[in-house]
């Protein structure tokens, strides 16, 4: 958990405040708190955290806004305030860019390519999705003769709580937030204690573009007896779209069963790849490497289990290691940096407990295993070597648990079927890559991956209208094109006897 703001020593300089934004206005929070730079660990804001009265007056700014000329937009009015914002966030794509980064230490090419980048994207698709979605319509014919026409109409589902991690904040926050604004709900979003600054700015790139006032809120704060517990516990909210840590989601579950509220889970993730002899192996040791080391390891989908097959084992490994000793951590506006800190020092400490106990259960490692030597002055801030490991089976808690950082554990197989056993032996279930030069394997492989998305000779390539989401701990539900709208609408069916 972040320090106390008033515990930091600034330098003089006003320190940036981070507020709430309710009803399209700044609002104080309850106390602040801080949030630090990982790259160095200094101050980067302090944020407003909200207290119960402000998430109440966030859920009732919602609801009040529904009942507004927000709730009696036509799906095309919407859709044009959605490519609005999109324009919007491309004029303030350097605002972004920085927030992003100042946030998370993350590469600046990095924030450009994928997260801001893809805030535009999603907003655009979204637009285009409920522009083009159909209704469902039934003509019922009756054996005496009598006929129907049956066809569901979409409504919003209401006042929605959103609330994303850390670790790709803006680019989860309107992977939920262009799907629920499509379909005319209001909301009231939760960005991680971590990673405040993007949603505030966008809350006001939001009104900038003409998106009615109250339609998105923002409040601050942490999870348990914090703004993330008051939301999801709130009366006034009619459904949960969530991002991030499957025990989160479980304690998500159980503050809304007892009003019953739906809820969309994209959880976390002990994703495999399988390599196969067959495979073009220089493309499969880059994939893997940016499988494994995109973002530090911070995305849900990387690949933290990998089996290769025995004949190309000791190939893959010296590859995969050399790639890894060849990631450049530095600071992000140097373009040669590849490679950023983790998030915080809390979660450093815990993806170095995992380095301790993978040496403690057997490991080999291969390249990285510990803090690396920066210099010029990053040393206080919260980085970690990019790791391999060798020399552990699935009985490892090593390879069963999410480390979510920049290591994986290279495991040997022998035929196919113990390839997509071995993979499919975890109670996660969000991603999984087949690399194969031989197709009708990979899509016999890719098949049979007990996950959500199964991807063969790549990774991470994504058209936005296909369904994403987890089996198992990794989710419940899918979004994605018309999945999405499927969460974030409720269908009326109208039966008229013709
Ligand atoms: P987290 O679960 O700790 O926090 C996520 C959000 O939930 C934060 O905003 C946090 O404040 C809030 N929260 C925490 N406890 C809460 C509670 N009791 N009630 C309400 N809100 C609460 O996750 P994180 O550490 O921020 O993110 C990393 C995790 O997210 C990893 O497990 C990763 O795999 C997962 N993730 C999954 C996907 C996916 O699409 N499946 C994508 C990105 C990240």
């Amino acid at each position: 958990m972040p320090e106390p703001a008033e515990a930091l020593q600034t330098s003089g300089q006003a320190t940036r405040q981070l507020r709430n934004f309710i009803g399209g206005e700044p609002v104080d929070g309850v106390r602040t708190f801080a949030k630090l730079n990982p790259i160095d660990g200094t101050l980067v804001a302090e944020v407003h955290e909200a207290g119960r009265h402000e998430v109440d007056r966030a859920v009732s700014s919602a609801r009040a806004a529904l009942e507004g000329p927000w709730g009696r937009m036509t799906v095309g009015e919407r859709a044009t305030i959605l490519r609005r914002i999109a324009d919007a966030i491309e004029r303030r794509f350097d605002d972004l860019v920085a927030a992003e980064v100042g946030d998370t230490g993350k590469p600046e090419a990095l924030a450009r390519d994928l997260d801001v980048a893809r805030a535009a994207a999603n907003f655009r698709a979204f637009a285009d999705v409920v522009s083009a979605a159909g209704l469902d319509s039934y003509l019922t014919e009756f054996p005496d003769g009598r006929r129907a026409l049956n066809y569901a109409v979409r409504k919003p589902l209401g006042v929605v709580a959103v609330i994303v991690p850390w670790n790709l904040p803006l680019l989860l926050l309107t992977w939920k937030l262009a799907p629920a604004l499509a379909s005319g709900n209001a909301v009231v979003v939760k960005p991680s204690e971590e990673t405040p600054s993007s949603a505030t700015l966008l809350a006001e790139i939001l009104v900038e573009a003409g998106l009615p006032a109250g339609v998105v809120n923002v409040v601050h704060g942490f999870g348990a007896d914090s703004a993330g517990e008051f939301l999801t516990t709130h009366p006034g909210i009619d459904g949960v779209t969530f991002t991030g840590e499957s025990s989160t989601g479980s304690a998500i579950m159980r503050a809304v069963a007892p009003r019953v509220r739906p809820v969309s889970f994209e959880l976390g993730g002990k994703n495999a790849a399988i390599v196969f002899a067959d495979a073009d192996l220089d493309a499969a040791i880059a994939g893997l490497a940016r499988s494994t080391y995109l973002n530090t390891g911070q995305v849900c989908l990387c690949t933290e289990r990998i089996y290769v097959e025995r004949a190309v084992f000791d190939d893959v490994a010296a590859g995969l290691a050399e790639q890894a000793a060849r990631l450049r951590l530095g600071r992000p506006e140097n373009p040669a940096t590849t490679t950023g800190p983790l998030i915080s020092r809390q979660h450093r400490e815990k993806v170095l407990s995992y380095f301790e106990l993978a040496r403690q259960e057997g490991a080999t490692v291969l390249a990285g295993g510990g803090i690396p030597n920066l210099g010029d002055g990053l040393d206080t801030g919260f980085w970690v070597e990019p790791t391999l490991l060798t020399g552990l089976d699935n009985s490892h808690r090593t390879v069963r648990e999410e480390i979510f950082g920049p290591v994986a554990t290279l495991i040997p197989f022998d035929t196919e079927e113990q390839a997509i056993a071995l993979a499919n032996d975890t109670e996660y279930g969000l991603a999984a890559v087949t690399w194969t030069r031989d197709l009708t394997r990979g899509h016999r492989v890719a098949q049979r991956m007990r996950v959500g998305m199964s991807w063969v000779n790549t990774w991470y390539l994504r058209d936005l209208r296909s369904p994403f989401g987890g089996v198992g701990l990794s989710g419940i539900g899918r979004e994605g094109g018309l999945h999405s709208l499927g969460f974030y609408t409720e269908p009326t069916n109208v039966c008229v006897q013709l």
